[in-house]
């Protein structure tokens, strides 16, 4: 059981079910609660895998640029972003990277998937757009949110060189990003 339960905690949960089919299937001192417990970690890269597919975990694929390129279809795709966060059980927070009328980066909230405090749909987009397009600077981008931002994204926007903030359903222009909200 303790060897079980060590397992268990150290493998990652798509190693589990390889691991679990290495493991020994009888020993002389299985327990029935050991029985149960390989049980779960058999069911555990199910759900895992179930949860990946249904945010599209890596948010690495190539980005579908909307029909419009105006303001609203890119706080549109924010709150499309924010859907996908309610799916996957994170909070209800999307957040859209534009520059030159282009989305470069787009995220929902990554908090809970990733046990991230900082993963914050805002922080989520900033880092998909900087690693999309190889750069840490982002002068010149426009952040698109469902909600306004909170000072911790910001101040991220601001470092990041977000030149405007835009959020809510009706498209709030929030201006240049502070560094210190007042
Ligand atoms: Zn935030």
């Amino acid at each position: 059981m303790k060897i079980y339960s060590q397992w268990i905690r150290n493998s990652s949960p798509v190693n589990r079910l390889a691991d679990f089919k290495q493991a020994p299937q009888s020993t002389p001192d299985r327990s029935r609660r050991a029985v149960i417990t390989s049980g779960i970690a058999l069911l555990l890269p199910v759900a895992y895998s179930s949860t990946a597919a249904a945010t599209g975990q890596k948010n690495e694929g190539i980005i579908v640029q909307p029909a419009t390129q105006g303001e609203m279809a890119f706080i549109q795709r924010a709150f499309e972003m924010r859907r996908k966060a309610i799916d996957a059980g994170d909070q209800a927070y999307g957040a859209v990277i534009v520059r030159d009328k282009t989305i470069v980066g787009q995220s929902w909230s990554r908090v809970v998937l990733d046990n991230d405090p900082t993963g914050h749909a805002e922080m989520s987009a900033i880092r998909d757009a900087a690693r999309r397009l190889n750069s840490r600077d982002l002068t010149g981008t426009v952040m698109f949110s469902s909600s306004r931002p909170c000072p911790m994204c910001e101040a991220a926007a601001y470092w990041a060189g977000v030149v405007r903030l835009v959020y809510g359903r009706g498209a709030t222009n929030g201006g240049a990003p502070k560094l210190l909200r007042c």
